[in-house]
């Protein structure tokens, strides 16, 4: 199997997977990855995670030309500003997930790091998460929002929106978007409740032993 065919059929299964377990709904959120040839595949403009063709999937070049299959997703330029900002990233997910949505709408939450510290694996495969201000839908400013992070960032979440979230492989991004959506289920569920969270030592030291970027 090509790697072409091979990318596909992951993008198809990963956000069917999605769809089922109500991270994303309707014709909401949308992925692309990168092939060797440095082309991007991308989920098309309007389509649901739960009924994607591999065969329709837009195919863009590195000049931002469609080559084959259905328009791509408006929210491009979201995708294109990490790809253009953070080597390596093979891989881009943005989800309407519920948690993270509501994370984002809450007063008192920190916008440049936007997830409790609660877990170590979310600090291992996020980083600070940066709350991006909310924008309407299809803003270009969005996508220019994230390269002003200078690729400093592999995740964020736009407020009233949703999350976005960049990996060296596609398997990568989907389980960092994972982590991101538990974690806000996670400060929900426990907001209020005094929980215990990691010090800033704890945090210091998984930042150290795992090499997590974190500025
Ligand atoms: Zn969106």
């Amino acid at each position: 199997m090509s790697e072409d065919a091979r990318l596909r059929e992951a993008i198809c299964r990963l956000a069917r997977s999605l769809f089922q377990r109500g991270l994303t709904g309707g014709a909401s959120g949308n992925i692309s990855a990168r092939l060797p040839n440095g082309d991007i595949l991308a989920t098309p403009t309007g389509s649901s995670f739960g009924d994607l063709d591999p065969a329709r999937l837009s195919r863009i070049d590195s000049q931002g030309r469609l080559r084959d299959g259905d328009n791509p997703t408006k929210e491009m330029p979201l995708h294109s500003a990490f790809y253009a900002t953070r080597q390596p990233t093979g891989a881009v997910v943005h989800l309407h997930s519920t948690h993270s949505v509501a994370l984002s709408m809450l007063p008192d939450v920190d916008p440049d790091n936007v997830l409790p510290p609660l877990t170590p694996y979310a600090v291992m495969r996020l980083g600070k998460v940066k709350l991006l201000p909310v924008y309407l839908p299809g803003d270009p400013a969005m996508g220019e929002a994230v390269r002003g992070l200078a690729g400093r960032r592999s995740a964020v979440l736009l407020a009233n929106h949703g999350p976005v979230v960049a990996g060296k492989t596609l398997d990568a991004a989907v389980h960092a978007m994972e982590e991101l959506e538990e974690t806000a289920k996670l400060a929900l569920l426990t907001r209020g409740l005094s929980p215990r969270l990691l010090s800033d030592a704890q945090v210091a030291d998984i930042v150290e032993r795992f090499g997590v970027e974190w500025e």
